[in-house]
């Protein structure tokens, strides 16, 4: 079926929604005769969600029938108490990309500026459009890292916002404490700065980032978790934003009421109580992260430090590299994600999927 084409008369969008870039999802694996096919290209967890979690979101699936709880009471009363922060200071929706849209939409109007690091998550140039507002990417320094000096230079009279990925998706190394505090402390207090957090329980590193002190310390601060990456529910979409009460309510005015839906909140709610399990994981995760890399470093490639569930491959200028890189994963039963003409990331999964990119890492030209 043909669809229904714009005539001079249609109601338009606004000039900033017709420029969106479409956001370009993983692939999921294509079948292979013989062979498992894994997919690394979405960040996602091999494990599945904490143990328990599917049988009380089973559970309140009984209760379909019923919108879900607005007021997403349970879990924000177990995220306060896990966090040890004040319900006004916390606001959840679907995903921490929802966070990232309602906090721009909330806080920008048209031409105002948003300074992001690039590359980094591929939501963000998507969200700054529908927020109306203007992009200001900063590159990368070397090793895939925020350059901080130039994202401060880059704040002008428009920044409203300043996003800080931590680890950066994709090229994976993450901030220091000092060096956020060294930053954050250049950034005025009316910018707000978002944290973006979304891999933070894989961070192994000293001087790591605590997420919540430096919110505590900061009335411009608003820190982004999910429990799409470690706690392995990308399916569920539930992020949440610790921030100052005033950001907070910014953020719950925008959302869309009922977001977080009644499976969603109660399987949140319940793998936020499975703390040791939760850690098992993740050190599981961590281990094969460093298998990989130092694999991938033997075969003679530089790849940026890994601190969230994925290692990069910079292939920056070379877009018939990446394309022959993803295709010969393809070959390899495992689906990686090529990034514009910027290089190729490929997740953290299961064994077998890990040793199959370690063998592609020593075949592959570098
Ligand atoms: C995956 C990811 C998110 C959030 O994903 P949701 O599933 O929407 O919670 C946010 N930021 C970054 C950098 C990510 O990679």
């Amino acid at each position: 079926m043909t669809p229904t084409p714009a005539t001079p008369e249609s109601p338009q969008p606004r000039a900033s929604v017709a420029a969106m870039p479409p956001y370009v999802a993983g692939r999921p694996p294509v079948a292979r005769p013989g062979l498992t096919t894994y997919k690394l290209s979405s960040n996602e967890n091999p494990y599945p969600p904490l143990p328990g979690v599917l049988e009380v979101a089973a559970k309140a699936l009984e209760g379909a029938n019923r919108y879900p709880d607005m007021g997403n009471v349970a879990l924000y009363a177990k995220l306060a108490e896990t966090y040890d922060v004040p319900v006004a200071d916390l606001a959840v929706a679907t995903g921490s990309t929802g966070l990232i849209y309602q906090l721009l939409t909330a806080f920008c109007e048209p031409g105002d500026e948003i300074v992001h690091a690039w590359r980094s998550f591929e939501a963000y140039p998507i969200a700054v459009l529908a927020a109306g507002a203007t992009a200001v990417p900063v590159p990368l320094a070397a090793g895939g890292r925020h350059d901080l000096d130039a994202m401060v230079a880059a704040i002008g009279e428009r920044t409203k916002v300043v996003m800080v990925c931590t680890p950066n998706n994709p090229t994976g190394p993450a901030l220091t404490q000092t060096e956020l505090d060294a930053f954050l402390a250049r950034v005025p207090p009316h910018v707000l700065v978002i944290l973006d957090e979304a891999y933070c329980e894989f961070v192994r590193m000293a001087d790591a980032v605590d997420g919540i002190a430096t919110y505590r310390a900061h009335r411009n601060v608003a820190v982004l978790r999910t429990f799409s990456k470690a706690y392995g529910l990308a399916g569920f979409r539930v992020g949440y934003a610790v921030a100052p009460a005033p950001i907070a309510a910014a953020l719950r005015a925008v959302s869309l009421p009922f977001g977080v839906n009644l499976v969603g909140q109660a399987a949140a709610v319940e793998s936020l109580d499975r703390k040791a399990e939760l850690l098992a994981r993740v050190d599981a995760l961590v281990a094969e992260r460093t298998r990989v890399v130092e694999g991938v470093r033997a075969a003679g490639w530089e790849i940026p430090d890994a601190q969230g569930n994925f290692v990069w491959f910079d292939l920056a200028g070379a877009p018939d590299r990446i394309a022959a890189f993803a295709a010969a994963a393809d070959e390899l039963g495992i689906m990686v994600r090529p990034l514009g003409d910027d290089g190729v990331r490929v997740s953290i999964g299961e064994e077998e999927a890990n040793s199959r990119l370690i063998s592609l890492a020593g075949s592959f030209p570098h």
